[in-house]
């Protein structure tokens, strides 16, 4: 089985402007370590993601988008288009982050199209799917995790479906700084591969990177990228400041990841 790589992602969210945008990337180039077994994926504002392409030097660094529209063009003011993230150097593309879904109602159907949108502009959906807290509660977690997946993943190829990255987010670990417990995410995470392989096949699920976000912090990092389905995190609140971000960057597992 060929080894999945490890994905680190930033969401910097509604935050930074353009000069701390580069000040940032800069700095974090300069002070990581140069990596060939995991990527870094900064996906800041819109406004900031020229900028940010061109002091991105180091092929191991990825530049994403946190949204995009479905359609290529066309009267949608506000909307940002695939063609246009692509124009602007983006490599990935957040979809279906859970303030998309919860605060501005984006539906499965809207993501399963974002998906399709990203795809075709070569760009690599980062598709987000998670739990709220009433529907951990009654046990419904499963059915939420397979339904999400399910509709957003319907009508790809198994050629596309295995380029998909999936990113587990339960809602009531987002910026709440209460995060799930490495034994709860690796459960998520190895249902969701079980998901892809009856949805796809065996080498779809074995090549999906599915990525944890949720409070990631540098000291519980670690612990969480020592599980063998979690490829990857996806980090909010303390990927804002280089030195944690830096840390989470380093992860450290015993016996490595692979
Ligand atoms: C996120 O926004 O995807 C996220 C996981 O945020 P935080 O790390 O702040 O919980």
């Amino acid at each position: 089985m060929k080894p999945r790589k490890t994905l680190i992602a930033a969401n910097w969210k509604m935050h930074k402007l353009v000069h701390d945008a580069v000040v940032y990337v800069k700095q974090l180039q300069q002070e990581a370590g140069v990596f060939d077994d995991r990527e870094v994926l900064l996906a800041p504002p819109f406004t900031a993601l020229p900028a940010v392409r061109i002091v991105m030097e180091r092929n191991d660094f990825k530049l994403g988008a946190q949204n995009c529209h479905w359609e290529e063009q066309g009267a949608y003011t506000g909307e940002i288009s695939c063609g246009m993230l692509k124009d602007a150097g983006c490599d990935y593309v957040l979809v279906g982050h859970s303030e998309r879904r919860h605060i501005f109602g984006e539906t499965d159907d809207m993501i399963r199209r974002k998906v399709n949108a990203a795809f075709k502009h070569k760009i690599t959906p980062v598709l987000c799917i998670g739990e709220v807290l009433e529907e951990r509660e009654a046990g419904k977690t499963l059915q939420v995790l397979e339904d999400q997946l399910k509709q957003a993943v319907t009508g790809l190829t198994p050629a596309l479906a295995e380029q998909l990255v999936v990113a587990y987010e339960p809602v009531w670990a987002i910026g709440t700084g209460k995060t799930a417990t490495p034994e709860t995410a690796q459960e998520a995470h190895g249902f969701i591969r079980k998901q892809l392989a009856a949805m796809f096949d065996k080498g779809v699920a074995n090549a999906v990177r599915i990525l944890y976000g949720g409070s990631v912090k540098p000291d519980n990092v670690d612990a969480l990228m020592a599980r063998p389905d979690i490829d990857g995190l996806l980090v909010g609140g303390a990927s804002l400041e280089v030195a944690s971000f830096k840390r989470i960057v380093h992860y450290q597992v015993a016996g490595g990841k692979n």
